[in-house]
């Protein structure tokens, strides 16, 4: 690592000292992989996002395979990550896959919900009030065993197929994750359509009805170029826990162009910058999603990824060229 490699650190007033980062990449990221990553690669990946510094890693999804076939490796996967010193959260769908979780020891587990019926529909072909049913005894076994719930939530901010979302129909879902027991939220913007002013208004009127900002995590895509500009606003509003995914695996099947997840690293260089600690290391994070890169045979979409990539070759043939002379 350069020492152009991290940024100057000037802190801002009214931000939050510290942020943890939900580490989204081998869940959100890898499930969107046309060809599916062999276990032992999803297992040394998580391996090298703990040594980076990241505390919380969703690690695999227990959805049915014929859901998700990419992730159908859950139940291998788990136990070769489950020692690590990192919270290591799992998606699951229904009682079946809380079952098959908390048989593995997953402390934490997420449920995921949709702001819309049109996402419901495609996604869980449930409407969202048949969709909450089936999450209520859940999330409500889930807490009796002593398990931390995490309520994702889709499409807050738009829709590819109804356009705009009335904050009060994002609102009352997330009301509903929160009353049925869910520790945390997770408010996605699948499609990646958000803007600042509609963060904060999101925010506060979440905050009007009763779900406080400490729970509230924010998902950002950046289709849209907008998920740092989105962050920064959740950052002023006081969020604390913001989802990336190293090296901006992944992204949504509906969203119009292939850009997805915010990227953890781009993620990482502007708190840095900011004086927030996240604890992450970023350059082993960077080394971490370029060897990720490689393995998927195609370069990270990350912009800090390729800019710190594009330093340390540089400084490689540098430092080849001093050799010769
Ligand atoms: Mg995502």
């Amino acid at each position: 690592m350069t020492a152009q490699g991290l940024p100057m650190a000037v802190p801002a007033e009214g931000l939050p000292a510290r942020v943890r980062i939900h580490e989204v990449g081998a869940r959100d990221g890898l499930q969107n992989e046309k060809d599916t990553v062999p276990t032992e690669v999803k297992a040394e990946f998580i391996h090298r996002l703990v040594d980076a510094g990241l505390t919380t890693i969703e690690a695999t999804s227990f959805v049915h395979p014929r859901w998700v076939p990419q992730l159908a490796d859950a139940e291998q996967l788990f136990p070769l990550v489950s020692g690590l010193s990192a919270e290591l959260p799992v998606l699951v769908p229904n009682q079946r896959g809380l079952d098959r979780a908390l048989a593995l020891g997953a402390r934490r587990v997420a449920v995921f919900a949709s702001a819309t019926e049109s996402f419901a529909r495609a996604n869980l072909n449930r409407t969202v009030d048949e969709s909450l049913a089936v999450f209520d005894p859940v999330v409500k076994h889930a807490k009796e065993e002593g398990a931390h719930v995490r309520g994702y939530v889709s499409m807050c901010f738009g829709d590819p197929w109804e356009g705009a979302v009335p904050l009060r129909q994002v609102v009352r879902v997330c009301r509903a994750l929160t009353d049925m027991g869910c520790d945390e939220l997770s408010l996605g913007d699948t499609i990646g359509v958000a803007t600042p002013g509609h963060v904060r208004a999101l925010l506060s009127l979440l905050n009007e009805e009763g779900v406080p900002t400490p729970v509230v995590g924010v998902h950002f895509h950046d289709t849209y170029g907008q998920a740092l500009a989105n962050t920064y606003a959740a950052l002023e509003h006081g969020v604390t826990t913001v989802d990336a995914s190293a090296g901006g695996l992944g992204g949504c099947p509906y969203a119009k162009s292939a850009t997805g997840n915010l990227a953890t690293e781009d993620l990482v260089w502007m708190l840095r910058g900011l004086g927030i600690d996240t604890g992450v290391d970023l350059g082993r994070l960077v080394a971490t999603s370029a060897w990720m890169a490689d393995q998927l045979g195609r370069p990270s979409p990350s912009r800090t990824v390729r800019a710190l990539s594009h330093e340390d070759a540089e400084d490689t043939e540098a430092a080849e060229a001093t050799e010769e002379q």
